[in-house]
């Protein structure tokens, strides 16, 4: 495997750099075009500012896609049967948020709502709108404010956080009765992973990049196939 290198960071005229805040530090720095096996990274404190992702745009589009199509079952179907003494209950995730609710949780259940249900469902469309948009060099001035959607709600979607909720509740009511898992714990978990690998494949300054190149070959009317930075790299 080659060795990780870093990135230069002089020449502020390249119109290929662009200009990041070290996290650690808040040192300002030009990241200029890294190839892949490359990360840059801040020369004062070491920290990793920015590494390539490969074929991020793709990998986005396929894991959002099918992380999509498995989250209409694990939000309907059931996820748990409990069965005490001959009566039967089904749960699902929907029915668990009504629930909380009648039963005067409010609160609890408009943030298991948003945290679980819609929170999720909007960032996946987001990383899907996204890549299709740079996927098809279409632009338009939706796409930056999606990416900037995106950055807000990537902290608001916790995916895993219900499902260890979930994990300690069929733990706790395994003692109450006959307990069954439904086939929408396994729709969650693949919804989970796949969402999972949409964000890490997601490149937020790659998608930068492509949308500054669609944005002035928009307004400057120029065939991105002669800029030196094409989006079949992303
Ligand atoms: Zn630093």
């Amino acid at each position: 495997m080659p060795a990780l290198q870093k990135a230069s960071i002089s020449n502020p005229s390249n119109d290929r750099e662009h200009w990041s805040a070290c996290h650690d530090c808040d040192l300002l720095l030009p990241i200029h075009d890294i190839t892949e096996n490359q990360v840059a990274r801040c020369p004062r404190c070491n920290a990793v500012l920015y590494r390539h992702k490969k074929n991020s745009i793709n990998k986005t589009l396929a894991f959002s896609l099918s992380a999509l199509l498995f989250y209409i079952p694990a939000n309907m179907l059931p996820i748990l049967t409990l069965n005490i003494y001959g009566n039967m209950g089904r749960n699902t995730m929907l029915n668990g948020v009504f629930r909380l609710w009648e039963q005067g949780f409010w609160w609890m259940a408009l943030l298991v709502a948003i945290c679980s249900i819609l929170m999720p469902l909007f960032e996946l469309i987001l990383l899907l709108t996204i890549s299709v948009a740079i996927k098809r060099q279409r632009y338009s001035a939706v796409l930056p404010f999606a990416i900037k959607l995106q950055h807000l709600t990537s902290s608001w979607a916790m995916l895993e956080v219900y499902l260890l909720g979930i994990i300690v509740a069929i733990v706790k009511m395994s003692d109450l009765g006959e307990l069954v898992l439904g086939q929408a714990l396994v729709c969650y978990l693949i919804l989970l992973v796949f969402t999972l690998c949409a964000l890490q494949s997601y490149d937020r300054h790659s998608v930068w990049l492509a949308t500054e190149i669609l944005r002035n070959k928009t307004r400057n009317n120029v065939n991105m196939k002669n800029k030196s930075w094409p989006i079949s790299r992303l």
